[in-house]
């Protein structure tokens, strides 16, 4: 039983093109996720891959229970979230972190006050709080920062106070979108090494959305090319890599 199943999945939204609403030739619907099959392996590192516009993040917010899909089906941890209701959606996105491009920290709190955000909204008490974000920061390197603000943070550091945020409510899955994309290549290192630590150490597992080939040849073990919304090649990062 893999951790994410995905059978025939669509997603598409209303055209808005101008030259619909003009009655023109433009697309009536856009079709953003077109009939994908994927399965992800509790343990795995899943690489999703392709230009943008390709369809990545619409099936990553289908994943994650911010959208649903137009049609098909998509089980996380045994949960099929095609027709459930936005409180069970609510309970399924708890168990998820997600990382981002931009980093998405409050920029009004501190490290701590970012780090305790989740834990609060999951009804952790003060105490284990405390102890849960001292454990987070020694893991991401950064316990000295807890009273630090984002903006003076370097991007790298933005970044591991972003995962410690994600893996905050020890979520199995961690969604990862362009996690390197806004960081240097020696940063960018270090930040595929500490995703590759979370996987090893703590047995999250990862799909992570990205353009850069790189990311997939020293984080992932299998990768899915994603063109038009459908994925046109799927396996280990070797197999399809070597293909002549
Ligand atoms: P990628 O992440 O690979 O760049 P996206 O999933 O963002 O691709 O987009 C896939 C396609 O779906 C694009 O044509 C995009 O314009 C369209 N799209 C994505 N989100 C929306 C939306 N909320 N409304 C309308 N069209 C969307
Ligand atoms: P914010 O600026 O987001 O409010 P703070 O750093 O001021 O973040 O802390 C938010 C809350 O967390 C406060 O109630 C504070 O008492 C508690 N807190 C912050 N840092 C620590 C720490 N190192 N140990 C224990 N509690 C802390």
């Amino acid at each position: 039983e893999p951790l994410v199943r995905l059978r025939g999945v669509t997603k598409s939204y209303p055209g808005s093109s101008p030259g619909v609403r003009r009655g023109g030739t433009g697309p009536a619907v856009v079709t953003a996720v077109d009939d994908v099959d994927l399965d992800v392996a509790a343990g795995e590192i899943q690489a999703i891959v392709g230009y943008s516009g390709a369809g990545k993040s619409t099936l990553v917010r289908l994943v994650n229970a911010l959208e649903p899909a137009t049609s098909g089906s998509v089980v996380v941890d045994g949960v099929e979230l095609t027709g459930l209701p936005e409180r069970r959606l609510r309970q399924v996105r708890l168990g998820i972190g997600m990382i981002f491009q931009q980093f998405n920290l409050l920029e009004s709190r501190s490290v701590w006050g970012n780090l305790a955000y989740p834990l609060q909204i999951a009804g952790v008490g003060k105490a284990e709080q405390q102890r849960r974000i001292s454990e987070l920061l020694h893991f991401v390197g950064l316990p000295d920062k807890a009273h630090t603000y984002p903006r003076h943070l370097s991007g790298g550091q933005k970044q591991r106070v972003g995962i410690a945020r994600a893996l905050a409510t020890s979520p199995k899955l961690l969604l990862a979108d362009e996690a390197t994309s806004a960081l240097d290549p020696d940063t960018t290192q270090e930040v595929l090494e500490l995703l590759k630590r979370v996987n090893r150490e703590l047995g999250t597992t990862i799909i992570a959305i990205t353009h850069e080939m790189d990311v997939v040849r020293t984080i992932a073990d299998r990768v899915a090319v994603m063109e038009k919304g459908r994925i046109i090649e799927s396996g280990p990062v070797y197999d399809v890599f070597s293909a002549p």
